[in-house]
């Protein structure tokens, strides 16, 4: 297996996957978990109460299940929608509490993939300032689920390309520095185009039984 860069966060996605999982990669010294359910991120994060875990949130998160992210959650990788967001914003004000978000970039050729379109990416951030309570950390993307390399590597440029954009366009968010992307099948290549973050599931804990 070829080594990760000691400047890239290796997120380790627990989905699925039982607490004693965790607890034996957390022996091994790895230190950031990533779940997709609000249910079981809630019920992790309360049973295990480990020291120094950064805990993200990579799924779908529906706006009646914020408190169970919300209040545990270093970071929210998957914000995929304007309602979202603005909902998260709200629930930050009422509760004191800054969240760190991605924005999750629609680059995949499935349509069924969740995300935003650069054009909305672009709206978000010229209002950035409008959301008080949330702060943009970068870009967070899938790519094609395929064993088409190509494929894969257009997905990976296309968001590559427009988190450094970004990032030049809106040097006032200084936090707006991480881009996620790469998973078990992918992330060596993910590394080839700037991931300052992958997330790795299969390859760490097995396949997944649902
Ligand atoms: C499940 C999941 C992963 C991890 O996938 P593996 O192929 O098991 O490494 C990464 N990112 C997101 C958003 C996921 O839902």
């Amino acid at each position: 297996m070829k080594r990760l860069p000691s400047d890239v966060k290796l997120v380790a996605v627990s989905k699925y996957h039982p607490e004693e999982a965790i607890m034996e990669a957390y022996g091994c010294g790895q230190r950031c978990f990533a779940e997709s359910r609000p249910q079981e991120f809630q019920k992790k994060y309360q049973d295990l109460h480990l020291d120094g875990v950064e805990w993200h949130f990579i799924g779908h998160l529906q706006t009646n299940k914020l408190k169970m992210v919300l209040p545990y959650a270093d970071l929210v990788q998957s914000v995929d929608s304007l309602h979202l967001l603005q909902e998260i914003d709200k629930w930050g004000r009422t509760n004191g509490k800054t969240i760190k978000v991605l924005l999750e970039m629609h680059v995949a050729a499935e349509e069924t993939k969740q995300g935003f379109t650069e054009e909305e990416l672009l709206d978000i951030l010229f209002n950035a300032e409008k959301y008080k309570n949330i702060e943009f950390c970068g870009l967070m993307g899938m790519a094609t689920n395929t064993d088409n390399e190509e494929d894969i590597r257009a997905d990976f440029s296309r968001i590559s390309h427009w988190f450094s954009y970004l990032k030049d366009l809106f040097p006032e968010l200084v936090s707006f520095r991480e881009l996620s992307i790469g998973m078990s099948g992918d992330w060596p290549i993910a590394l080839e185009y700037g991931a300052t973050m992958v997330r790795v599931g299969t390859s760490i804990f097995g396949e997944r039984q649902y």
